[in-house]
């Protein structure tokens, strides 16, 4: 059981493997030792258990927040509920937002959290007596806060969630003028921003189509560039896999398969991802859709023909057993920590190109950052601009008319004087930030002649990291 318990030693662990990754970076950089190792290090780690009565039984649950790194605060990053959450899991997603933070520049150390529940076993008021005892723990210790940690969604939680734990927080802390920055991910009616939901998938879009439009990246695989008619497989029909689904299949990708945990589904025409969302919804499965076949053996899915291959699920589900087997020309790494270090290596002997994790999936907190900006401005979006630009293009337009003598229609009036909207804004803040990510990346790559993106990620991410160490000006 101790030996079991025994994570930092552990070769083979997931936070091992995110050092692996990491210190094939640090060749390509000359940095201190013990400043590097003060980046790997987990900083806090907060493992606890409490007691909740369900039904006439009392439970013992057992929970975590881990804050990986310190350099900046807030930390930042979801809480996960799920079976299988451990402290070596924990950790190792909270390092990962560290490095995802850093590279798409969002001011923020990374977190992680996670409860060892099944939420799809447990009732409502279950999870919700959890999600509010779990918060009260967290405020206990000062682990919860706008300018201390700020939780979000992950694997199992949603809006429901974060509207539990920011209105157990402001119960408790009513004096708090930025409580509503204590947590991100918020429904729009209790001050969420438009766009959070879908923003995981669609930076996995645009990160994608990005490297799409490489000619050269392209030819190295024998593909052609653009996004239209590229087969796509997708796993995990989560809240990331289902909008990344959506957005590939209406730019014009063809999505050839879906897997979810019961079973997978396979077209080689294409499957339309919006039915089989309402075939999911009516019979609880996505297996037996009318336009598929079925796939028993959901991780053989992984194994088909095709251009990209997307998991967007849960860690580990390429690795040495399956890495040979796998014939996509390109994966991109919707899930944290989906190739195990083993499987990277036959992977990139191979040739296929890996958009990885600490880029890919950072579409999520990237928003959550706006929601938190949002949340500590304590404005409502163009409350104090909105009116004037209005005018100003309303004047703009009769200049136009008339110095042209001509009239513009008015559907054409009504887009040009309505002027930006919240999801407008967020849209281009996270398409902007998407693809200059994915420049500086590859430029890295190119530069110091590094043969994948994850290392030259993570290059980019630890000097970054050391930059604002620098700029701290004292080493803590
Ligand atoms: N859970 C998401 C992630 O892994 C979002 C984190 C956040 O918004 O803070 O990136």
């Amino acid at each position: 059981m101790l030996k079991k318990n025994r994570i930092k030693s552990e070769k083979n662990s997931f936070f091992n493997c995110i050092e692996r990754n990491f210190d094939k970076a640090t060749k390509f950089l000359s940095i201190e030792k013990g400043l590097l190792e003060q980046i790997k290090a987990c900083n806090a780690v907060y493992r606890m258990h409490f007691p909740v009565k369900l039904g006439k039984e009392i439970k013992v649950i057992e929970a975590y927040r881990v804050q990986h790194s310190h350099h900046k605060l807030p930390c930042k990053g979801g809480i996960r509920y799920s079976i299988k959450v451990n402290q070596d899991e924990v950790m190792t997603l909270a390092a990962l937002m560290t490095y995802k933070c850093a590279i798409v520049d969002v001011p923020f150390g990374g977190a992680k959290g996670g409860i060892k529940i099944d939420p799809q076993t447990i009732s409502t008021e279950a999870i919700e007596k959890i999600t509010r005892r779990y918060t009260s723990e967290l405020i206990k210790k000062n682990f919860i806060g706008p300018g201390i940690d700020v939780p979000a969604p992950d694997y199992g939680t949603g809006e429901r969630e974060m509207s539990w734990i920011f209105d157990t927080f402001l119960s408790i802390r009513p004096e708090d003028v930025d409580a509503l920055a204590c947590v991100t991910g918020k429904p729009v009616s209790q001050g969420g921003v438009r766009g959070r939901k879908e923003a995981t998938g669609l930076g996995v879009f645009y990160g994608i189509r990005e490297l799409c439009k490489m000619k050269e990246d392209m030819l190295s695989v024998g593909l052609d560039i653009g996004l239209i008619g590229k087969k796509i497989i997708i796993q995990g029909l989560g809240n990331v896999g289902y909008y990344a689904a959506s957005f590939f299949h209406n730019a014009g990708a063809i999505i050839v398969a879906l897997a979810e945990r019961e079973g997978a589904i396979y077209n080689k025409k294409g499957l339309n991802v919006s039915k089989v969302i309402l075939h999911l919804k009516n019979t609880g499965s996505i297996l037996n859709f009318p336009e598929a076949i079925n796939i028993e053996n959901t991780e053989k899915a992984l194994e088909l023909e095709c251009d990209i291959l997307i998991p967007a699920a849960l860690e580990n589900v390429i690795n040495k057993k399956n890495a040979e087997k796998i014939k996509a020309k390109i994966i991109g790494e919707a899930a944290n920590g989906p190739i195990t270090p083993e499987a990277d290596e036959i992977l990139e002997k191979k040739g296929v190109i890996i958009i990885p994790d600490i880029y890919l999936n950072a579409g999520g907190v990237t928003v959550s950052y706006f929601e938190w900006l949002k949340n500590l401005s304590h404005v409502r979006h163009g409350r104090m601009e909105k009116r004037f630009s209005e005018n100003m293009n309303s004047e703009l337009l009769q200049i136009i008319e008339t110095v042209c003598k001509k009239k513009i229609s008015p559907e054409d009036k009504r887009t040009i004087l309505r002027g930006p909207r919240e999801i407008d804004l967020v849209r281009s803040g996270l398409e902007d930030t998407m693809i200059s990510g994915f420049h500086k990346i590859r430029d890295i790559k190119i530069s110091s002649k590094i043969k994948n993106m994850r290392t030259a990620a993570f290059v980019l991410a630890i000097n970054k990291i050391v930059d604002s160490y620098e700029k701290l000006g004292i080493f803590p």
